[in-house]
């Protein structure tokens, strides 16, 4: 697939946490997804009231814009300061308990109740903690996979999904000898292949 490259290359959550605290964050937009906008009916497809799972959300503004729609938002990302960075920014207060079942994990939940953001490894998620969603927004989150745990977080995608769900996955296409990557490459062949 021309990404053995990076077969074995790994970034650990406390490289994350690292980014996080020393503001290496390029990869946050502060506008809305323009691709997000051009495609929301693919998403949405006329439903109203969706529950909508931002895997590996960091502070994405897309949360909120879909929350005022009316959509219920649930995200996870390991770093607690993006989550708190989210709701402090979109002035939206919020509340924070513990996760039965997930020791050390906690949930952060906007006061308004529609938007919950787990602090957790997405890898400590099931249908039994978050429930199925109607819709998956994956921008900056497969890509930021680990290749070696690919196929394990398409699993646990695939197993929380309802029937008549949809996945908008952000691609990007370049010449992975020439630039480092968002920051892991995955080729086309292989989102088929994982997606299939
Ligand atoms: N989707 C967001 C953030 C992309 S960067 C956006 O588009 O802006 C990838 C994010 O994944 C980072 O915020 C990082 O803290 C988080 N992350 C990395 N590994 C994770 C894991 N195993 N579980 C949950 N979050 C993780």
């Amino acid at each position: 697939c021309g990404s053995e490259a990076q077969r074995d290359r790994v970034l650990s959550v406390e490289e994350w946490l690292r980014k996080w605290s020393a503001g290496a964050t390029a990869f946050h937009k502060e506008h809305g997804h323009p691709l997000l906008q051009k495609h929301l009916d693919l998403l949405v497809n006329g439903r109203s009231g969706l529950r909508i799972f931002f895997p590996l959300c960091g502070k994405a503004v897309d949360m909120k814009w879909l929350a005022d729609m009316g959509h219920s938002i649930v995200g996870v990302d390991v770093s607690e300061q993006a989550l708190k960075e989210f709701f402090t920014e979109q002035s939206l207060p919020y509340c924070e308990e513990p996760v039965p079942g997930i020791s050390g994990a906690k949930k952060l939940q906007s006061t308004s109740g529609n938007i919950c953001l787990y602090c957790c490894s997405i890898y400590d998620l099931s249908s039994e903690i978050v429930g199925k969603f109607d819709g998956v927004w994956d921008r900056g989150a497969l890509v930021a996979v680990n290749p070696c745990d690919r196929q394990c977080y398409v699993s646990l995608m695939s197993s929380l999904m309802e029937k008549n769900s949809s996945y908008l996955l952000i691609t990007v296409l370049y010449d992975p000898s020439k630039h480092n990557g968002p920051p892991f490459y995955v080729p086309e062949c292989e989102v088929k292949s994982l997606f299939g």
